[in-house]
């Protein structure tokens, strides 16, 4: 390959939806990764035993309303239609999320039409009930934070209605890739232009006639001058057991705080359309354990307060004064990002 003009550091989807159309612009592209496979939390593992594609970062189903998006990933991947639904377990009962009729007509024994329930849940008394069953514990657990002190936008990912609709999404278009999530990025890197390097980290004055896009802690960029965000991170326990099915369906929350873990994934539900795997009398379950984060330990969700918010912006300034670098992503952004959302905003950066 001639010589390099374009570095990506850090090959989760926003750097890897980067390199390619950089490629496809005609640059020749350096990506540098530090784990030793490229995808980043959407890296899955497929079971040797059973086949079941595990997503060893916790589940990553694709969603999104934006074309763009919908369009540039479809010339990669094809989706197996999957639709996203979540249980909740409180007090030995299972319930759908999100919060809508079909939750509220279980918990108050009701028969709530759409027109009925605005009113039956403006009882405060009502509204609480069900913030503290379902909303309380999972937050205190997943945040390590009372429910009040953290951002409502975090709250308020979860939908509201006053159908019947289970859908966990908003967004018409879903799914898993047919081909599972690592080929999505074996195919978007998969360009003569582009090479790949795993296991080497960028470091700030590398590769100094390049163009680089860095998608790493931003801190960490910087040697943490300013001193480290702050995250929340996870840990999780993976059990293969003797049976077709454990849960029924792909995720099942635990709301309760007496309850250590959020919830538990069942990740052969992701795929529906695999027969000789859904046949199978082998399950596997990941139990998922929130868990406080310091400097070392994996970060999966940016804690955004005030602080933390204004430390990030002294980075970024920082970022902004080195010609020829541009940041990006979750890690680089310290943003709290959906898949589809850290692929919009690759394709919509000038280049
Ligand atoms: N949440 C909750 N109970 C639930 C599910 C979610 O309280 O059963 C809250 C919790 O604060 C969580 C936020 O809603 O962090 C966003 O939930 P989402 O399912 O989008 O979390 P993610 O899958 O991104 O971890």
């Amino acid at each position: 390959m001639e010589e390099i003009n374009s570095v990506v550091a850090g090959a989760g989807i926003w750097g890897c939806t980067v390199a390619r159309r950089l490629a496809e612009a005609g640059r020749k592209v350096l990506v540098l990764e530090k784990r030793r496979a490229v995808g980043g939390n959407v890296r899955c593992e497929t079971d040797p035993e059973t086949g079941i594609e595990v997503h060893v970062y916790g589940s990553h189903i694709f969603h999104t309303h934006n074309g763009a998006v919908w369009d540039f990933i479809r010339r990669f991947v094809d989706f197996n239609g999957y639709q996203h639904k979540v249980m909740a377990k409180y007090e030995g009962k299972s319930y759908f999320l999100p919060l809508g009729l079909a939750l509220i007509n279980k918990f108050f024994s009701t028969e709530l039409s759409p027109c009925e329930v605005e009113d039956f849940m403006k009882d405060e008394k009502r509204s609480k009930a069900i913030f503290d069953a379902f909303f309380r514990g999972y937050t205190s657990k997943q945040w390590g934070r009372a429910p009040e002190s953290i951002d409502p936008e975090i709250i308020r990912r979860v939908p509201v209605r006053r159908s019947y609709d289970i859908n966990y999404f908003n967004d018409y278009n879903q799914g898993i890739p047919l081909s599972g999530y690592n080929s999505l990025f074996e195919r978007l890197l998969d360009h003569p232009n582009i090479r790949i390097e795993c296991g080497r980290r960028y470091r700030l004055g590398d590769f100094p006639d390049a163009k680089v896009y860095y998608s790493g802690p931003v801190d960490q960029l910087f040697g943490y001058r300013f001193g480290a965000l702050p995250w929340r991170s996870l840990r999780f326990e993976t059990e293969r057991l003797p049976l077709a099915d454990y849960q029924g369906t792909s995720v099942v929350n635990y709301p309760q705080i007496d309850v250590p873990y959020t919830r538990i994934h069942e990740f052969k539900h992701y795929h529906p359309e695999r027969k000789d795997v859904m046949t199978r009398t082998e399950t596997i379950i990941m139990r998922e354990y929130p868990a406080s984060w310091k400097m070392g330990d994996e970060p999966y969700y940016p804690i955004a307060d005030a602080e933390s918010l204004a430390l990030a912006g002294r980075y970024r300034d920082e970022a902004a004064k080195i010609p020829n670098l541009v940041i990006g992503g979750r890690l680089g952004g310290y943003r709290y990002l959906d898949m589809d959302q850290a692929m919009a905003a690759a394709l919509e950066l000038e280049l």
